[in-house]
């Protein structure tokens, strides 16, 4: 039997760094090896205590019927208030959906937003999901590079210059994921400034805002001119421990919460209701945890940072926002999978060959944060080794990256 030709759109080319971390997962299940998994950025940390009392206390009461399709008003308005308070820039529940997680609304945003024909610009590296929700959506995807000179910052130059008749979105991802990048406030004016002059939308995936370091987060919604062009999409996953919650919004003009309301219906028709009373006090409140979380994924970059600067012929790439760091090792004439996979080998360390992500990573691996200190610790400790070990020293004649 035949398929759509979506499949092929959305078989993306992520797949293949995932195999190192299957196949991390079976060698400590079937082999039972003591295997430190740094591959995905599933938060380590217990969720905050009051979402879980909040949650438990709605499921007693029954609340277990339909939500509202693009979510309860209670909930739209409390995102709305936490939006209005932290950027001074007006938001109402009009301007509010709910959706099962930022992956959701990001894709919900483009369906809305661009269609065959249309093209979409995006930095590469980019989080890995992007490219098939480009290919759902029919509209072509454009690439521009971001280089490990730049500090994976892009260059504003050539992301003006991708732009076409046929350019419906411009996409940013900031802090960003896999590399770390927090876009400044001139680069957020610079990419504001181009979506108005060329009437474009602007998707911004916010899901790390509550992650940044190195400079304050800036939404683009908040300068002139952008609230009606702007979508922003993020959640709680990241910034209360809580993936498994699928709890996110996307953030738009007014006019789009109809169309997603059609869209919503004829897909999730909703989302559960005692988890969103669950989500309820991490957005009425400041939790505790939430705070302690940004410390600790800090912290672990300094940490493990600093044992990784001692690993022969790599270099670390430390993150300016997020949850992982990259480790540059071209410098061992090893391609990254292949440094992955004789680091697995030889130290059951599982690290995620970055070039999934985009070409300009190739030579990359991201290192999730995501692990408790002392076994971040044991992680580097085993990295350092391995980096030294004659597996992993080039030979003269092969100290060129080969990936
Ligand atoms: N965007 C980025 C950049 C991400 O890293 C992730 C999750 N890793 C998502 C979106 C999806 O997040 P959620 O769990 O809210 O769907």
């Amino acid at each position: 039997m035949r398929f759509s030709p979506l499949v092929d759109r959305i078989a993306g080319r992520g797949s293949a760094a995932w195999r190192i971390h299957f196949e991390a997962v079976q060698r400590r299940g079937r082999d039972g090896k003591d295997v430190i998994l740094l591959t995905v950025g599933d938060p380590d940390q217990k969720p905050p205590a009051a979402m879980v009392e909040a949650l438990v206390t709605s499921l007693h009461q029954g609340h277990t019927g339909y939500a509202g399709i693009v979510g309860p008003m209670k909930l739209r308005e409390a995102v709305a208030a936490r939006v209005a308070s932290r950027t001074g820039t007006p938001c109402t529940a009009e301007n509010v959906v709910i959706v099962p997680g930022a992956q959701a609304g990001l894709f919900c945003a483009l369906q809305l937003l661009a269609g065959p024909g249309d093209e979409v610009i995006l930095a590469e590296p980019m989080y890995a999901t992007y490219e098939a929700a480009v290919g759902v959506s029919g509209a072509t995807l454009v690439n521009v590079p971001l280089k490990p000179e730049n500090r994976f910052h892009p260059d504003l130059g050539a992301l003006a210059a991708a732009i076409t008749p046929r350019t419906r979105v411009l996409w940013i991802n900031s802090p960003h994921n896999p590399t770390g990048a927090v876009l400044d406030r001139q680069e957020i004016e610079t990419i504001a400034g181009l979506c108005r002059q060329h009437d474009l939308w602007l998707l911004s995936d916010e899901v790390y805002e509550d992650l940044a370091y190195a400079r304050p987060h800036i939404s683009p919604r908040t300068l002139p001119g952008m609230a009606e062009r702007t979508i922003v999409v993020s959640s709680l996953s990241k910034s209360h421990a809580v993936p498994g919650f699928r709890t996110g919004w996307i953030i738009g003009p007014a006019a789009m919460t109809p169309h997603l309301f059609n869209l919503i219906l004829c897909m999730t028709y909703g989302g559960p209701p005692f988890i969103h009373d669950g989500a309820l006090p991490a957005l009425t409140r400041d939790l505790p945890e939430a705070a302690t979380l940004r410390e600790d994924y800090q912290r672990r970059a300094k940490l493990l940072g600093g044992t990784l600067a001692d690993a022969k012929n790599c270099r670390v790439v430390m993150p300016e926002g997020g949850m992982f760091l990259l480790l540059d090792v071209r410098g061992t004439g090893l391609s990254a999978t292949e440094f992955a996979r004789g680091l697995l080998e030889a130290g059951n360390v599982a690290l995620l060959p970055a070039d999934g992500f985009g070409p300009s990573l190739a030579g990359h691996l991201r290192v999730s944060l995501t692990q408790p200190d002392e076994r971040l610790a044991e992680a580097g400790a085993r990295i350092v080794r391995y980096a030294a070990s004659p597996q992993a020293v080039p030979a003269p004649a092969e100290a060129a990256p080969r990936d």
